[in-house]
Order: structure tokens, then sequence, then C-alpha cells
């Protein structure tokens, strides 16, 4: 049994009691990297009673500290050899490489290929055979949340997908596993493949990391360019951006519309679809456009083969950014402030 692409979206959630850890207790995890999830996972589901080996390079740095942390490690061959689960937990773009030399040759029927992000399934950069399991336990946090959250015994909520259930078991397994990292105790949400990776890439192209980043470059830009002074225009499109997302964030867009006085409220409510007006939500229907059929995903499969030279130029014109230099220099400001008042704090304490 696949994924079925016609499916709908429509999500269930499951906590602790849907979970049962027989489904993962006799298992032996591979966890392949211990970056940002990689440790964490680890280390909760080596807490949670789970058999775990870590598999790294030699040459890794983060070998000494897996170890100092209680856990086993192996390279990537030998970790997936002896392991039933496979936690796939390298960067994105070095997972295709990964699964060729290391997995892909020490895959037996009937083990599971674990993934925390759909792209590499979803665009068929790797493509399992068609006897082992390939699941999908995302959480939604980076990882020293879902490591801090397990550790104080509370829980991070995540996402399940099951894209290939070879065995029958894929689905139990899998919330076994996000039990065990303690995703359930916060709650699961049930999704696929392709809705984690698509949504994924659109929310980040167009509203997090790209829009936003947008929103306030023409922000301050315009201020700038009628005249206004380049402090003024950082700490109104920039600094603030935190306050507001934070109230959103706490209490959604009506928590942040009471907090705020009545003449931004309308101010806001008139101005904002002015702005981000039809042609912005075209444009974000040809981004999602450019997500679902494959034309964003083919184009930074590519860019990372060229040795990713656009990327790189990109990266550098943002670095260059006027509003860089700026807010570089308020936040230093900032940071002066700070001390001061740490060196208040001191002469406190000793007077
Ligand atoms: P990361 O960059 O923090 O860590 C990657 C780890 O892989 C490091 O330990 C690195 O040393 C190791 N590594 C790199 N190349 C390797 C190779 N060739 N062989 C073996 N090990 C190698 O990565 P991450 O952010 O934890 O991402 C892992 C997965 O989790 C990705 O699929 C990502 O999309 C997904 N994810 C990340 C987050 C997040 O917040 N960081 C959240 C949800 C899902
Ligand atoms: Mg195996």
């Amino acid at each position: 049994m696949t994924e079925d692409d016609t499916q709908t979206f429509d999500s269930t959630v499951y906590y602790d009691d849907d979970a049962d850890s027989e489904h993962i207790a006799q298992k032996t995890v591979a966890v392949l990297g211990y970056g940002s999830q990689g440790h964490a996972h680890a280390q909760n589901l080596a807490d949670s009673g789970v058999d775990v080996v870590v598999g790294l390079r030699e040459s890794s740095s983060s070998w000494d500290a897996a170890e100092s942390d209680g856990l086993r490690v192996a390279t990537p061959a030998d970790a997936v050899a002896e392991a039933d689960i496979v936690s796939v937990l390298v960067p994105d773009t070095v997972q295709p490489d990964v699964y060729e030399n290391a997995i892909e040759p020490n895959l037996e029927a009937g083990d599971t290929l674990q993934f925390a992000h759909g792209f590499n399934i979803h665009y068929n950069q790797i493509q399992p055979p068609e006897d082992v399991d390939v699941t999908m336990v995302a959480p939604k946090s980076p990882g020293h949340l879902v490591r801090r959250n397990y550790e104080n015994d509370e829980g991070t909520p995540g996402l399940l997908a099951i894209y290939q259930d070879a065995t029958g078991d894929a689905h139990d397994e899998g919330l076994a596993y996000a039990a065990a990292i303690g995703c359930t105790r916060a709650g699961v949400v049930e999704t696929s493949f392709r809705e984690e990776t698509e949504t994924d890439l659109f929310g980040e192209q167009a509203v997090l990391c790209g829009g936003v980043t947008s929103l306030v470059k023409q922000g301050y830009e315009t201020l700038v360019d009628a005249g206004y002074s380049p402090e003024m225009a950082y700490f109104e499109c920039l600094n603030e951006l935190k306050l507001i997302v934070d109230l959103m964030y706490e209490d959604g867009l009506g928590g942040m519309w009471d907090s705020v006085s009545d003449t931004a409220e309308y101010g806001g409510l008139t101005q904002g679809d002015v702005v981000v007006d039809e042609h912005a939500r075209e444009n974000m229907e040809e981004v999602l456009e450019k997500v679902q059929d494959g034309t964003f995903a083919r184009e930074w499969i590519v860019e990372n083969q060229a040795g990713r030279p656009n990327y790189e130029q990109l990266r550098t014109a943002e670095k260059n950014h006027e509003i860089e230099a700026v807010g570089e220099e308020l936040r230093g400001l900032f940071a002066w402030q700070e001390d001061e008042e740490a060196d208040d704090e001191k002469t406190e304490v000793k007077a």
C-alpha cells in the first residue's frame, strides 16, 4: 500500500492513549545524524527504553558528543545493518547520497525508513524498495525543544504520515515512535508526505521566511525613500515585528488586534489588504503551483548539483541590504544598554 495522492486532508489527532509502546519496544532504531532533530530523537528514544544506535561518519565531530550522551555510535552503514527502524535525520540535501551509500545496501525486508520531512520521498529523490515501511514522524519544533520538553515531562506536537505500509504495522509503529520521542503527550496530527512537504515549502516561501522578509524590506525601503531616517524605518518595520508575532502566537490574530491601539487596529484592518492585495494572492498561487508540480524541487536539486551559485549570490545580496547594517548598529545600542543594566545589578550586589 502506498500513499494515495488523491486523499483529502482531514486530520486525525493522536495522543498517548492511542500509542502502544509494544510496537517499538523490541526494535533497534538507527538515528542517522546527530544535529537538531537527531540528538533529540536519539536521546528521547533511549530514555523511553528503546535500543538506539546513532549513525555518524567516522570524521564527525558529533561522534564524541553522542557517546558522552550515553549513546552507542556506529557508521551509518553499520547502524542501518543492525537496525529495524532507520530514522533519516541528516540534512535533506545529503539524504539521497546517504541513502544510496549507507542505507539501501543494508536495508532488509520489513525494516522501516523513518523521516522528519517528506521532500526526498515526495519528489522521488529516494525510491525505497516495496518491502519496507516508509513513515514520517515530524515534531513541529526545533530539536532542542523536542529534547527539553521531553525532559520536562511535556510534549512537542508532531505529524505522522505513512507513505508505504509493507508490514501492516507501519501506523502503529509510527505512533509508538512518536510516543517515544514525546509527541503524543502534546498531540500528533495525521497527514501525508505530500501534504507535509507541500505545505512546509509553501509556508516557508510565501509567508514565513520569504514573504515576511520581503514585506519588511519593502516597508523599510518605502520609508527611507520618502526621506525618513533608517533608524526609524528599522524600528517600525523590523524591530516591532517580534511584538506583533508574539501576540499572534499567544492568542491568534484576535489577541493581537485586542492588544494594539484602536488606531492601529482600524488602520491595519483597512490598509493590510491594500498592501497584500489580490496580486499577492495570485503570486502565492503561483508559488504553490511550483511546489505542487515539482518545479521548485527540480530547481533546488539542480542548484545543489551545480554547487549553489545562485543561492550564494542571493545570500550575499541579502546580507548587503542596508537594513542589515542599520540593524546591527541599533542592536549594538541595545546590547550596550543591557550590559549597563547587568553592570548596575553587579554594582548593587557589591554594594
Ligand atoms: P542538522 O543540520 O541539524 O543535522 C544534520 C546532522 O547530520 C548533523 O549531525 C551532521 O553532522 C550529520 N550529517 C551531515 N552530513 C552527513 C552525512 N553525509 N552522513 C552522516 N551524517 C551527516 O539537521 P536537522 O535540522 O536536524 O534536519 C534533519 C531532518 O529533520 C531533515 O529532514 C529536516 O527537514 C527535518 N526537520 C528539521 C526540523 C528542525 O527544526 N531543524 C524540524 C522538523 C524536521
Ligand atoms: Mg536492518
